[in-house]
């Protein structure tokens, strides 16, 4: 049964949530997980423009400083994201988290987009699972020594909630794995959009793509036949000429989930701390341009070393302050159980959990 360590939202005189949060990495045992010198990923999401419910900066620049005490070299880190925003390539993604306070001068430590200007920076890592056999990380989480992660829980209309499975597994895919794990991929070519630029053929792993016709008819033509559906050629069509449908059974989305979160944690089992930040707890996720009002009262911080445990561990928390179970009503297009209860079959750790209160 694994640990799960929980600071509530009370404080007092030189105990603030910010000192709690630093005693969180003690108990977690982060000098265990960091060992000198260590290049340590501490993973969060800054924030879409315009949202404003993200872990704020002080938090951060705490757990930079228990890296440190560890003997570790942190980085702050994110990869881009799938949809056109204002974090889709590593300029913007930059620009983004520094309007949200998050700079090298704030946080103690360098800012660095995982994935790098375009999300092509990723190692493919093998996972053998259910549905991948590879997943696609972005290469700073991947060659980082260790993991840091700070996740703030949420809903989600995709995986009902989301917290540090989703902030590990989707949050650390490239863009070209984020699209796999939204949509099994049927890609389309609009041809009224398609300006023949054959950018999407250099990039086709599978030689799918081709320019087929004549004169202003010419235009980009798929295989299906060869498709393999990794999603590059919608990442890689900057005319928003290939569109790829979402998946209707969102089990796969949440199977696929978690196997990029095996991939994100390969290696590195022993050498990850999870924090969950069960405040401003939205109904939807960070990754909007608004943060609604909150659906539960703030209940405090988790951490743990079982990814699994630690998430389990918040979702209960959040429906036992809500006396219901929260986002299972709020989107019951979907088990959020599922997500966990794959997790667990996987190996990524377990649901049984002890949960230790802090002063
Ligand atoms: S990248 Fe887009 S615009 Fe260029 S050939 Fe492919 S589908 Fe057409
Ligand atoms: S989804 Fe991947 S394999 Fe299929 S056409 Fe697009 S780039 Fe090629």
């Amino acid at each position: 049964m694994s640990e799960v360590f929980y600071a509530n939202m009370r404080c007092r005189p030189h105990h603030g949530m910010v000192a709690k949060l630093a005693e969180l990495a003690s108990r977690v045992g982060l000098s265990e997980v960091v060992g000198r010198r260590d290049l340590v990923a501490i993973k969060t999401h800054f924030g879409e423009a315009g949202s404003t419910a993200f872990v704020p900066v002080m938090y951060l620049r705490r757990l930079v400083e228990a890296v440190k005490e560890a003997g570790g070299k942190p980085f702050v880190t994110d990869a881009g994201t799938l949809y056109v925003g204002s974090r889709s390539n590593a300029v913007n993604h930059l620009l983004t988290a520094a309007a949200h306070g998050f700079t090298q001068e704030s946080l103690g430590a360098p800012v660095i987009i995982a994935d790098g200007l375009k999300g092509h920076d990723f190692e493919e890592v093998e996972v053998d699972g259910k549905l991948l056999q590879r997943v696609k990380i972005a290469s700073a989480a991947v060659h980082a020594d260790a993991l840091v992660v700070v996740s703030h829980l949420t809903g989600h209309e995709l995986t009902g909630f989301g917290c540090a499975i989703k902030n590990v597994g989707m949050g650390l895919g490239s863009r070209g794995g984020k699209q796999q794990m939204h949509s099994d991929i049927k890609p389309e070519v609009n041809a009224s959009r398609c300006t023949a630029c054959g950018q999407c053929i250099r990039w086709c792993p599978a030689g799918a793509i081709s320019l087929a016709g004549k004169g202003e008819e010419r235009k980009a033509a798929i295989d299906h036949e060869l498709c393999i559906g990794c999603g590059e050629c919608t990442v890689m069509c900057f005319e928003g000429a290939i569109a790829a449908r979402l998946v209707t059974d969102l089990g796969v989305a949440q199977r696929k989930i978690v196997e990029y979160t095996m991939g994100a944690l390969k290696g590195k089992e022993r050498k990850c701390a999870f924090f969950n930040f069960l405040i401003r707890i939205t109904p939807a996720c960070d990754c909007w341009d608004f943060s609604d009002a909150p659906v539960v009262e703030d209940i405090g911080i988790l951490a743990g070393r079982d990814i699994v445990a630690v998430d389990q561990a918040s979702m209960d928390l959040v429906n036992e302050k809500a006396g219901r179970d929260l986002f299972g009503e709020m989107f019951p297009q979907v088990k959020w159980q599922d997500q966990l209860a794959y997790a667990e079959e996987m190996g990524l750790g377990s649901r049984k959990y002890e949960l230790v209160p802090m002063d």
